[in-house]
């Protein structure tokens, strides 16, 4: 046994010199998040985008790995982002839809998020787009471990040039760095530069921190509406604005994986690349494409919640997988905690360590039992378990197959009713199309039962529970 020890520490030395080895061993990955804000399913290349190319985005699927079967905790905003970063379902940590520009409350800052997550193993943290997660100062992300911001506080749209009913009643639109509003009104004009700004923030922070761990978290505001793009795209696409904002974007990814590489970084850096929820289909020509999914945004049908997921790490990530097991965005910190070797938040956490299904390790399988979706006011709408995906008693909103708005006007939804719990196949109907609970009764069964230890555990408004784990969000000084 001894001698073999030593056959094999010999053949190591022959490989690597014992300094390489042990730089390599304490080398801490670097983490780039990129999550774009309604971007469909079908909206890049590699996921059926028909009318723009993302020649960017499908290098790094090329390269890396993209899930076929990725998807947000609920199909909107604030609640989104709040799962993504925390770990945990957004209920958990009491965030829900998308917050105002005048709500006085935000993300805990008792909560861990991925940014103090690395920050414990010594991690430069930066970020730069739409935070989203709380407008009063104590909640923006330099109060939430990141060392520095640049970005929008809240959605693109919460302006006075809005073209709703709502028109007028938003406050100018401020952009923001660290905690200091830096230009108190965004204007049409102004929007046109955002996926730039971004870009070049994202850009110039790599450079600066190359020679230690970072994570950067880029959150484009785009596409959300009002849609804008800057001169370097305009009319560049087939499908009209939508898709010259899309590669736009891809640009921006494009940037960072150079970078990346000038800087001789590439091989130490995870990157990945997802969205925070399902097209906002009421706009039409101005939202994406979740086909062939069912609905999208500000629903739980498939076109609501599963988003385009790649992820690239040359050297650590195999070239050119494709995995189809499920994962959620609540996955992402226990992930990244994983990898880098730093401590779990002491409070209860809801997602699960992927890393074997991202490694496209053979045989991988996803560790929950179950995963669950609730949208609005905490309406736990459906449960996802294996193959197959049950759909509560709620009501929806929907086009009823009417096509949206155009140039940026929405058309008007309808709201239907799941009126009794509603079984699909998923793996196999993608688009919700057969109803099949009539003939699975203990699917249906064993559904209902993970639903309910959900509600004991973080409540729902549908069945009036409370939930014993759900914490509160955090209230801004002064606010009643
Ligand atoms: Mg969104």
């Amino acid at each position: 046994m001894k001698n073999i020890h030593l056959l094999v520490a010999a053949a190591l030395a022959v490989v690597l010199s014992p300094a390489a080895v042990s730089a390599a061993a304490q080398r801490l990955p670097n983490i780039v998040v990129i999550f774009t804000d309604d971007q469909g399913y079908a909206d890049v290349g590699v996921f059926g985008a028909k009318g723009f190319t993302t020649p960017n985005l499908d290098r790094m699927a090329a390269e890396g790995i993209r899930f076929t079967d990725f998807h947000v905790s609920s199909a909107v905003c604030s609640a989104s982002r709040a799962a993504l970063l925390t770990g945990c379902y957004h209920g958990r940590v009491g965030i829900h839809g998308a917050l105002g520009p005048k709500a006085t409350h935000g993300l805990n800052p008792d909560e861990m998020t991925i940014a103090e997550l690395v920050k414990q193993k010594g991690y430069a943290t930066g970020m730069a787009g739409k935070w989203h997660l709380g407008r009063p100062p104590e909640f923006l992300p330099v109060r939430q471990g990141f060392d520095e911001y640049f970005g929008l506080p809240y959605s693109n749209d919460m302006w006075p040039y809005h073209p709703e009913a709502k028109k007028g009643t938003y406050p100018p639109l401020p952009l923001i760095e660290g905690d200091t509003v830096i230009d108190p009104e965004i204007t049409p004009e102004k929007q046109r530069s955002l996926t730039t700004w971004y870009t070049e923030r994202a850009v110039k922070f790599i450079a600066r921190n190359k020679e230690r761990p970072f994570f950067f978290y880029l959150a484009h505001s785009m596409p959300h509406v009002p849609l804008h793009v800057s001169d370097k795209f305009k009319g560049k696409s087939e499908q009209g604005l939508y898709g010259d904002v899309i590669m736009e974007i891809d640009w921006s990814v494009g940037e960072v994986l150079k970078a990346l590489k000038q800087h001789g970084i590439d091989e130490h850096t995870l990157v990945i690349f997802t969205s925070d929820n399902g097209p906002w289909l009421s706009y039409g020509n101005h939202a994406g494409s979740a086909a062939p999914l069912r609905e999208g945004k500000g629903t739980s049908w498939e076109g609501g919640t599963r988003v385009p997921f790649i992820a690239r790490w040359p050297g650590r990530i195999p070239a050119g997988k494709v995995q189809d097991e499920t994962a959620m965005t609540i996955d992402l910190l226990p992930t990244l905690a994983h990898l880098t070797g730093a401590p779990l938040p002491a409070r209860k956490i809801d997602g699960l360590n992927v890393w074997p299904l991202l490694a496209a390790e053979a045989g991988a399988k996803n560790p929950h039992e179950a995963y669950f979706t609730w949208f609005a006011d905490n309406q736990l709408q459906a449960v996802r378990s294996g193959e197959w995906k049950l759909l509560l008693p709620h009501t929806y909103r929907t086009l009823e197959g009417r096509p949206g708005g155009r140039d940026g006007i929405p058309a008007k939804y309808a709201s239907l009713e799941v009126k009794q719990p509603e079984l699909y196949r998923v793996t196999r109907d993608r688009n919700e199309a057969e109803n099949v609970a009539a003939q699975n009764p203990e699917v249906v069964r064993r559904l209902l039962a993970f639903a309910e230890n959900a509600r004991a555990e973080l409540g729902d408004s549908l069945t009036k529970r409370p939930g014993s784990g759900v914490r509160a969000a955090g209230k801004a000084s002064g606010a009643p």
